[in-house]
């Protein structure tokens, strides 16, 4: 349920909140530029129950929230939400690239990459640790090591950094060295990890997973922010369909779909939905165009040589091209961007 206030008092708000709890429900307070409410979250069966709050003068109503999924969505916060990632904002009109490998390699390889795409104009620093690979024989990432040398090659260049995260154990250490934990998209119905970065301090990246629909995705992301972890952004990285031309499907439409439902950012990742690096440039303008609030893209300093995912990452120069390429149609779309792009 969702609990409007009349007031902006913190003392009433105080109060709304200690009766929520009262009654056995976790209280969440959402301050919006018009108004401030209170979320209601627990169990359906007796949510009946938090009408009778509506006889406080502080509250002029409490209506049910209608979505399946409720702090995520827009009927709780009309505004869209801005998350901050170290330093970097993310949402309502600030437009963020994420880029860099697949994996990390080696201490050369990210530190190379690092400041590839910081001198691109990226804003985040991508690169894996722990792969979800196929196969069991497939290079599966430095895992700690990889977490160290990314951290560093971060520091290096001035980025902060972005990696995945595959099991609930592992949350405490990623979360050491990330500036954002990366949910991937085999992983986006693993809901004891997902209760585990809802704990976390650290935003977290969404990846969609290739067999999910929209709303399960939302549902995903509703079990993050229902641990208590606001900074969730969504992340569209293609479906599985009939079509075989391509890796994967992208979904674009998704994109105005979220942006419809829910107040957290949404970003595409041209990278895996084409597995093509020469569908990366047309697919990250259609982002753009769809109204995302940022992309990630693989880039590694020589694709040919990379241990994962070299058929869609850009080199440098293709990267670079892309960055200048972006520029009208950010502008054209209205974001801004911090420093670079
Ligand atoms: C990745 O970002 O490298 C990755 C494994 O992506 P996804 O989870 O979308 O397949
Ligand atoms: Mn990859």
């Amino acid at each position: 349920m969702i609990i409007v206030m009349s007031s902006r008092d913190e003392n009433d708000v105080r109060k709304v909140v200690s009766r929520v709890e009262e009654m056995g429900y976790m209280p969440h307070v959402i301050r919006g530029v018009e108004r401030t409410v209170v979320a209601a979250v627990g169990d359906d069966r007796e949510k009946h129950r938090l009408t009778a709050l509506e006889s406080l003068p502080c509250v002029e109503k409490v209506v049910p929230i209608l979505e399946p999924y409720k702090l995520v969505s827009r009927s709780v916060r009309p505004d869209p939400s801005v998350i901050e990632c170290g330093g970097v904002k993310i949402g309502a009109g600030h437009f963020a690239v994420v880029a860099g490998p697949c994996s990390v390699e080696s201490k050369s390889q990210i530190q190379e990459s690092a400041r590839i795409v910081k001198d691109g104009g990226a804003h985040l620093l991508r690169g894996g640790a722990y792969k979800p690979r196929t196969s069991p024989y497939a290079f599966q990432g430095l895992e700690e090591e990889g977490l160290k040398l990314l951290r560093a090659a971060g520091d290096a260049a001035g980025i902060p950094v972005v990696t995945e995260v595959m099991a609930p154990d592992q949350v405490h250490l990623v979360e050491e060295y990330a500036d954002m934990l990366q949910v991937g998209a085999r992983n986006m119905q693993n809901f004891s990890l997902l209760r585990e970065v809802g704990r976390a301090r650290k935003p977290v990246f969404l990846k969609r997973g290739m067999a999910a629909t929209i709303k399960e995705l939302l549902m995903s992301a509703e079990y993050i922010l229902s641990e208590g972890n606001p900074n969730v952004i969504l992340c569209e990285r293609g479906i599985r369909t009939f079509e075989t031309a391509t890796r994967n499907t992208l979904d674009i439409q998704a994109v105005p779909v979220l942006k419809r439902e829910t107040h957290l950012p949404v970003v595409v990742d041209p990278s895996h939905s084409s597995g093509d690096w020469e569908l990366v440039a047309p697919m990250a303008k259609a982002a753009v165009a769809a109204g995302a609030d940022g992309i990630m893209i693989e880039v590694h300093p020589r694709p040919e040589e990379a241990f994962s995912d070299g058929p869609q990452s850009l080199t440098p120069e293709h990267f670079r091209q892309l960055m200048e390429e972006l520029k009208p149609y950010l502008a054209l779309a209205g974001k801004t961007t911090q420093g670079g792009a």
